[in-house]
């Protein structure tokens, strides 16, 4: 098989070829890497590639799979992970100076069950500096461009595992999403991209940013891989006190019959008419395919933003304390005492963005201020909750853009961090309510992308899949 159509194919795909023995998993993994040699200086996908690991694997691959026996889907499968989710013996930057030298001592969870599979590690992939951010352009080592504009953003905070499936350089990704960061990148790049409901999937093992909304997901080529992914590294984990016992389970639900909610505030100022058009004609194929259009309205929308920066600094303030010069990561120890080491290590070690939270989410949690911000973002979350509880009375799914406009200019909004915060405008209210989402490709703008948005109900990851799946056809 030529090298073009090995990088083409889905998991299922190369399942197939491994069992019927087209390919090895050494000679699939050395196309990969290969692919990523040649492809990576342009598109900045990758903070470090771990070959050895990865040949290591492939060759561990082919001995089950020589074997005879059945084996996993995952196995021998190419795949590339954020660098905020730990492979022991494997650097985890988080994108960030502080952690710049940091080896994870241990597997996350998620990766833990992605060995028991038999994947391949191919490498860490770039994101915005301890995952905040639209763009990947807050990572402090590297910006990591839109494969198919070269002078677009690729999206954020999982910039890299976007790009790296989305320019065949791995076959999936996984990534984690607090406020947009798997959907909104899988959306500029054209790829699928699912985060979970909060609970279903553990977190043990990721550098936390805001730990009441961080989950971790699959960025993948297609619906069905994503929910390959879906299924292995879902499930209970006792090293994660909020992982839900939840099984995933995969059952047809048809577009017949299925009421599809339509939120009018998130069609309303600010979205580019290009991407509405692109969306409600997602929409539209949906209901000539038998699906009930029901318009609703998800009233609280408007102070989802406000909302979600007062909670998410707050807890960046929390989860950031600990790297302090002595425990974790970068330490200038050309200090006088120990408070200069704390306040010498963290101010060469934070980015701007990093430290703009830090001052945020601590003013915030002051006492005198708490009440009036923190504890005020804690009401209007369970405000925004009870919007999606009482849409999902009516609908069984909810359909949106993933994003106001499409990739962005690289540099057009550095300096606006305020521009920045808006673009999660549509991903980030369902994260305060814990609900699991997806973004499918719905069209492209001439070269750029476009997602759509689709919302379900708690633990409803077999819907939106389902529902996605049937569309996936439609849309292409
Ligand atoms: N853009 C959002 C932020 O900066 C979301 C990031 C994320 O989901 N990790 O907080």
């Amino acid at each position: 098989m030529r090298q073009m159509d090995i990088l083409d194919l889905t998991i299922v795909q190369l399942h197939e070829g491994f069992k019927k023995k087209q390919f090895t998993s050494v000679e699939v993994t050395k196309e990969y890497l290969g692919q990523i040699k040649k492809t990576d200086s342009k598109i900045h996908a990758f903070l470090t590639v771990t070959e050895n690991l990865a040949l290591e694997q492939a060759k561990k691959a082919d001995e089950i799979i020589a074997s005879g026996n059945d084996f996993p889907l995952l196995c021998g499968i190419p795949c590339s992970i954020k660098d905020a989710i730990l492979v022991q013996g494997e650097k985890a930057t988080a994108g960030s100076k502080m952690l710049e030298n940091y080896v994870a001592p241990y597997d996350a969870t998620v990766i833990k069950r992605l060995k028991e599979q038999g994947a391949v590690i191919l490498g860490k992939t770039n994101l915005d500096e301890f995952a905040m951010g639209v763009s990947t352009e807050n990572s402090a080592f590297k910006v990591t461009k839109n494969p198919h504009d070269l002078t677009k953003v690729s999206g954020g905070s999982s910039g890299g595992s976007a790009a790296s499936v989305a320019s065949k350089q791995a076959v999936f990704s996984l990534a984690s999403d607090t406020g947009g960061s798997i959907r909104l990148p899988a959306s500029f790049c054209g790829v699928v991209g699912l985060n979970p409901t909060y609970g279903a999937v553990s977190r043990h093992g990721l550098i936390a940013m805001a730990s009441s909304l961080d989950q971790i997901g699959p960025i993948a080529k297609t619906i069905e891989d994503a929910k390959i992914v879906f299924d292995v590294i879902s499930g209970k984990d006792s090293m994660d006190s909020t992982s839900a016992d939840y099984k995933f389970e995969t059952k047809e639900v048809s577009l017949k019959d299925l009421k599809i909610g339509v939120p009018k505030e998130y069609f309303a100022e600010g979205l580019d008419p290009q991407v509405e058009k692109i969306i409600k004609e997602a929409i539209k194929k949906a209901e000539d395919a038998g699906a009930k259009i029901v318009p609703i309205s998800l009233s609280m929308t408007n102070y989802a933003i406000a909302c979600y920066y007062i909670i998410v600094p707050s807890e960046v303030s929390a989860n950031l304390a600990r790297f302090d010069g002595i425990k974790y990561g970068k330490s200038q120890q050309d200090a006088p005492n120990l408070l200069d080491v704390y306040l010498k290590s963290r101010g060469v070690g934070f980015g701007v963005e990093p430290k703009r939270r830090i001052l945020i989410g601590t003013y915030a949690l002051s006492s005198g201020y708490y009440d009036a911000y923190y504890k005020k973002a804690q009401e209007i979350k369970e405000l925004i909750k009870q919007d999606f509880a009482q849409s999902f009375e009516k609908v069984d799914v909810i359909f949106s853009p993933v994003s106001p406009i499409p990739a962005f200019n690289i540099g057009e909004k550095s300096s606006d961090p305020l521009a920045m915060y808006l673009m999660d405008i549509y991903t980030c209210p369902l994260k305060l309510a814990g609900l699991p989402a997806l973004s499918i490709p719905a069209g492209r703008i001439g070269k750029l992308p476009v997602g759509l948005q689709i919302i379900g109900n708690y633990f409803e990851e077999n819907t939106i899949l389902s529902v996605a799946s049937q569309l996936e056809k439609m849309l292409l």
